[in-house]
């Protein structure tokens, strides 16, 4: 369903972003790992079992050159814009409220939420410039969505990635692009460890199935709505988050 499908995979050198690219790899897509850290992203890349046929990018999502830069290094290598987007590059920068610095707020929003507006513009773009059609787009959106201790930056990132996704929904169907976003509850990933232990118990106490999420079990929801089996869905948001 994605077999031969170019695939961006924003913060693909870690987490999620590295389990998606596995994942969609295993299944024939051509992968883009596109990452802030290029090492990270190369290191993806080579632990796919043909690297060859897949990229690593450098690549940065809150900066405008960096992203058009990039997707057309995609284009020189694959002769074609990828079809498939996934917006999972994420940063947590987190304070209280009367604690928190202004750049505290803005690199958060910048990464997050801008980053996903950028990456979705220049992908859709070249979609558009190369006569491509039948794209879909996931964004990564998360529980912290609601409003969360110490996250106000994350969590307003995050629920304004929620209604970009609605509104690029309605905005792209007419080019046969899909828009759905998934929101993670705790994942096993870096993010997730710099949480303290205390805190890590008491989110355990309030999540059901009693355990972290693992960024493969992530990755296989963002790869549903990537492919033709979710081709009815558009704008919708899928919690992932062991019934959180
Ligand atoms: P998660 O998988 O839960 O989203 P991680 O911290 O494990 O969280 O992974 C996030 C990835 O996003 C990291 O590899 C990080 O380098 C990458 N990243 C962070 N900021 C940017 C950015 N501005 N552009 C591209 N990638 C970024």
């Amino acid at each position: 369903m994605v077999a031969n499908k170019i695939a961006l995979v924003t913060g693909g050198g870690n987490g999620i972003g590295r389990a998606l690219c596995r994942l969609l790899a295993r299944n024939g897509a051509r992968v883009v790992a596109a990452d802030r850290v290029s090492t990270s992203a190369q290191e993806t890349v080579n632990s796919l079992s043909n690297p060859r046929s897949h990229l690593a990018l450098e690549l940065d999502v809150s900066d405008k050159s960096s992203v058009e830069t990039g997707i057309k290094c995609i284009i020189e290598t694959f002769k074609a814009p990828p079809s498939l987007v996934a917006n999972v590059a994420g940063i947590t920068r987190d304070f209280p409220i009367l604690q928190m610095d202004e750049r505290a707020f803005t690199d958060v929003i910048d990464v997050n939420l801008k980053g996903t507006f950028l990456v979705t513009q220049a992908a859709v773009k070249a979609l558009v410039e190369h006569g491509g059609k039948d794209g879909a787009i996931v964004n990564v959106s998360s529980i912290s969505s609601k409003g969360n201790y110490g996250q106000a930056n994350y969590s307003a990132s995050k629920a304004g990635v929620e209604a970009f996704t609605r509104t690029a929904a309605i905005e792209l169907a007419k080019l046969g692009v899909r828009v759905n976003c998934v929101m993670p509850g705790f994942t096993r990933t870096a993010m997730v460890e710099t949480v303290p232990e205390k805190v890590k118990q008491q989110i355990l106490m309030i999540t059901p199935l009693k355990r972290f999420g693992q960024p493969e079990e992530v990755a296989e929801v963002i790869a549903f709505l990537l492919s033709d089996k979710s081709s009815f869905m558009t704008g919708a948001s899928v919690k992932v988050t062991g019934g959180m």
